[in-house]
């Protein structure tokens, strides 16, 4: 396996040389170019970072159309360059569906557009990983998603309406609203924009979110109340499973519903975790989805247990470089010191962004006088990229041989 330790050991010892704990004054002063910024002066050598990382992931919702052109320059020019090769795109409800036109937006993306960007991920060796909300954050504060819009009887608690001015926490524990899983035509109107979507950008991935899932089994429903809402939120997952493997398409979810998040079990809470009892799910979910474990202001050790139980998973950061150092250091870790059979089901880190692109890029571009910041995380998690693919990792320089997910066709 990888000796990484001597890897680890040199990266601190360096950081601490260059100051880090403050990302601004380790880079401050030099304003980044897409083309030609400082720390892409070296190519990465890919091989290493395959052992190391098989996957460096990018996510950020899809830009407006007019920032189109943007955007894919700075997917060739720097996360390219930067060997990162997976790009999970948040498309939602933002695109110009065909096969339901009540449901699009004439001004999002569309056909023509999603083949450009997929021919550009090809062309630079990264897998192009569309994202659609499933199941929850089917509104956001006091407004109701497109799909909500249109077909209100898909509302899992629609005796919850959409306050004027939202504010949490509130008395109705309104988060984001979900669709009803159980609801008899809810899966043939989103599983159509799932088509739809993985066809025009030729993915073979698809991430469903499944994030934050609060309102889920609620007792007031006619089809879920007083069903167990790990059974429902399996069902869900397994669901959607089904129906993307005869397409030979993998699904991605974000994992927090399936950690325990009591004080009394991992403590993580109820946002990174659950605390209603979603968690049991993890034992009846179809272990070929990607697990994408998300943990901002700690690098907790969750990672293991998913891949103790089955899942291939990738951690997640946002904007604190030095929880992503932690993240990174132990990915490489759990590699190197687990069995042949779980070491492989640790796959890689992912830099997710929740501002806008335009946000994103302005700040990676400009700078920020934020305290943490997903544009300095990005500039992060790519000198670690860097320094680790320079390093070798004392590696033959062979690159790790990744197998097939178990699924598909
Ligand atoms: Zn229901």
């Amino acid at each position: 396996m990888l000796p990484m330790h001597s890897f680890v050991r040199m990266l601190a010892v360096s950081l601490l040389m260059t100051g880090f704990g403050s990302p601004t004054s380790a880079w401050g002063g030099e304003v980044p170019s897409l083309s030609s910024g400082g720390e892409e002066a070296v190519p990465v050598n890919v091989s290493v970072l395959d052992n190391g990382f098989p996957i460096r992931a990018f996510s950020v919702s899809l830009p407006p159309v007019d920032q189109a052109d943007v955007f894919m320059d700075f997917v060739a020019n720097d996360l390219a360059p930067a060997g990162i090769n997976t790009l999970v795109i948040r498309v939602n409800w933002d695109y110009d569906f065909e096969s339901h036109p009540e449901l699009a937006n004439p001004n999002g993306w569309n056909r023509r557009q999603a083949a450009k960007l997929a021919a550009l991920c090809r062309e630079k060796g990264i897998t192009l990983v569309p994202l659609i909300n499933l199941l929850g954050h089917q509104s956001w504060a006091g407004k109701a998603g497109k799909l909500l819009q249109v077909y209100p009887q898909f509302d899992e608690k629609p005796h919850v309406k959409l306050p004027q001015e939202y504010v949490w926490p509130n008395p109705d524990r309104l988060y984001c609203k979900s669709y009803c899983p159980n609801h008899p035509d809810v899966h043939a109107v989103v599983f159509d924009c799932v088509d739809e979507v993985v066809a025009a950008f030729e993915a073979k991935n698809f991430h469903a979110g499944l994030d934050e899932v609060f309102d889920l089994a609620d007792i007031n429903c006619p089809r879920c109340g007083g069903l167990d809402p790990a059974r429902v939120f399996a069902d869900e997952v397994n669901r959607i499973v089904a129906h993307l493997r005869p397409q030979g398409v993998r699904l991605w979810m974000w994992a927090d519903r399936l950690l325990d998040g009591r004080p009394d079990a991992s403590g993580f809470g109820e946002w990174s975790a659950s605390l209603t009892n979603t968690h049991r799910a993890i034992d009846w979910i179809d272990r070929s989805v990607m697990m994408c474990d998300w943990h901002y202001r700690d690098a907790e050790p969750s990672a293991v247990y998913f891949a103790i139980k089955g899942f291939d998973v990738v951690t997640c950061g946002w904007e604190r470089p030095d929880i992503t150092q932690l993240q990174l250091d132990d990915m490489l870790r759990f590699r190197q010191h687990s069995s042949k059979h779980l070491s492989k089901r640790f796959k890689g880190y992912m830099q997710t962004v929740w501002s806008s692109f335009g946000q994103f890029l302005d700040e990676y571009r400009n700078g920020s006088d934020k305290e943490h910041c997903a544009a300095g995380n990005y500039r992060y998690f790519k000198s670690y990229l860097q320094r680790f693919s320079a390093s070798g990792a004392e590696t033959s320089g062979a690159p790790a041989s990744e197998s097939a997910p178990e699924f598909g066709i």
